[in-house]
């Protein structure tokens, strides 16, 4: 495979880039914006890197190994591009996601603590232990600088001989026609647009675009990281960060938000999300209880109905591959499913049949405690078993 044309230049589209490139592939990144821009969803500040995935050990694996990529990307670039201030997994029940999370960091080396809640004293300046069984922190997580490592991505892409091109592209057949008119052809074509793939390929990539939206606390110099990690309560479907170059605190809900046109501008956030997140706050960290506001935006979940990745060849051109469906949680993962990907490409080993274009069931056992289905919205320690342990975002 000598050349290859990836339109979207996300997370895992400028992974593949990346690998690619290194490899001495010829390629072509085409995107309509240019590389971080805010419209895109790998364009935020910040996106938490963790190996924990409840039982499962696959995505466990490729987190961990995507920290090591998204390390030599940072020793390539020269950038500081990821904060390792470990995250608490805030685990309501004692035989939820986060129990069955431990065997699997276990079985791989992954380094991780169990500790009683009150420890969660000595990790955060403010801290109540309220309806929490335990902690499970894994020292080695932390943030990626998500904006700032796309942008690097795509850089050292170039600087290995990619050729970024700007455009709004369609699919033409087996090629992508630009709007200008131009047609580029390769030897794979891989569509990697995030939430603009629905539309593109609406027979095959079932993926609803939602608007989400994140809310950043004025914590004081207590709450900076790297010396704080980051949080999810995944029972409860909130996440966040402490303050990471001066943003703020960081707090999110994970529950699905209404659909939000991929195309449509991103609103600023308005309602009562940000009193729904500060409750959430204010219950386990007291002292952000009346923390000002200090920054409020919206960003878009590109979901798959069950929440795994999408990856797989086209039906009707088989030199042409669909890559997304980051569900809340593709971040962290783009250089390793890069290399995944890449070695697919090749017709190495195939992708997990779970990222296919086959009918997916959405349910319980496979959405994030936040996730759409109703049994699993509503707020309330209702952890799934560990058996049918969901994917969390994030
Ligand atoms: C609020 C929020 C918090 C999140 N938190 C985390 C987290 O903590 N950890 C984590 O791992 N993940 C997290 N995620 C998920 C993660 O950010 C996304 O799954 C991931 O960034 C999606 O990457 P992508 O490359 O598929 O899409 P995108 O980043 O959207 O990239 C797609 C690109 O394709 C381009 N494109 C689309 N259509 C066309 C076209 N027709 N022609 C040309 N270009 C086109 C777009 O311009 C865009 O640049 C979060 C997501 C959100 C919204």
């Amino acid at each position: 495979m000598r050349s290859v044309v990836i339109v979207g230049a996300g997370t895992f589209g400028a992974s593949l880039a990346w690998r690619l490139t290194r490899d001495g592939v010829e390629v072509t990144l085409v995107d309509q914006f240019e590389p971080g821009d805010a419209r895109a969803t790998s364009a935020g500040e910040t996106r938490l890197l963790r190996s924990g995935h409840g039982s499962d050990a696959e995505y466990t694996a490729s987190a961990r190994r995507a920290r090591t990529l998204w390390r030599e990307l940072e020793a390539e670039s020269g950038e500081a591009l990821y904060v390792e201030c470990g995250l608490t997994w805030l685990a309501r029940a004692e035989r939820g996601w986060e129990a069955a999370t431990i065997p699997v960091l276990e079985a791989q080396g992954i380094p991780f603590e169990r500790l009683a809640p009150e420890e969660g004293r000595r990790l955060f300046p403010s801290w109540s232990s309220t309806g929490l069984a335990f902690l499970l922190h894994e020292p080695e997580a932390g943030v990626v600088r998500a904006q700032r490592a796309v942008r690097a991505l795509v850089r050292q892409a170039a600087a290995h001989g990619a050729a970024v091109v700007r455009g709004r592209a369609r699919p033409d057949g087996a090629a992508v026609r630009l709007d200008d008119g131009r047609r580029l052809e390769g030897h794979a074509v891989v569509w990697s647009c995030g939430a603009w793939l629905g539309g593109l390929f609406p027979a095959l990539a079932p993926i609803a675009s939602t608007r989400q939206e994140l809310f950043f606390f004025a914590g004081g110099p207590a709450w900076a990281a790297p010396d704080v990690p980051a949080f999810v309560d995944y029972d409860h479907a909130v996440y966040g960060t402490a303050d990471v170059d001066g943003l703020g605190v960081k707090a999110a809900s994970d529950h699905d938000g209404p659909p939000l046109d991929p195309d449509a501008p991103l609103p600023t956030p308005a309602g009562d999300g940000e009193s729904r997140v500060r409750a959430i706050l204010a219950e386990r960290f007291p002292a952000l209880a009346e923390a000002p506001l200090v920054g409020a935006k919206s960003c878009r979940y590109e979901l798959t109905p069950d929440g795994h990745f999408l990856a797989a060849r086209h039906p009707e051109h088989p030199s042409v591959w669909l890559l997304g469906g980051g569900s809340g949680h593709g971040f962290k993962h783009g250089p390793a499913m890069a290399e995944r990907g890449a070695d697919a490409l090749r017709g190495g080993a195939p992708l997990p049949a779970r990222f296919g274009l086959a009918e997916r069931t959405p349910g319980r056992s496979l959405r994030t405690a936040g996730g759409s289905a109703e049994t699993v919205r509503r707020p309330g320690p209702a952890a799934p078993p560990a058996s049918t342990a969901p994917d969390a975002r994030g």
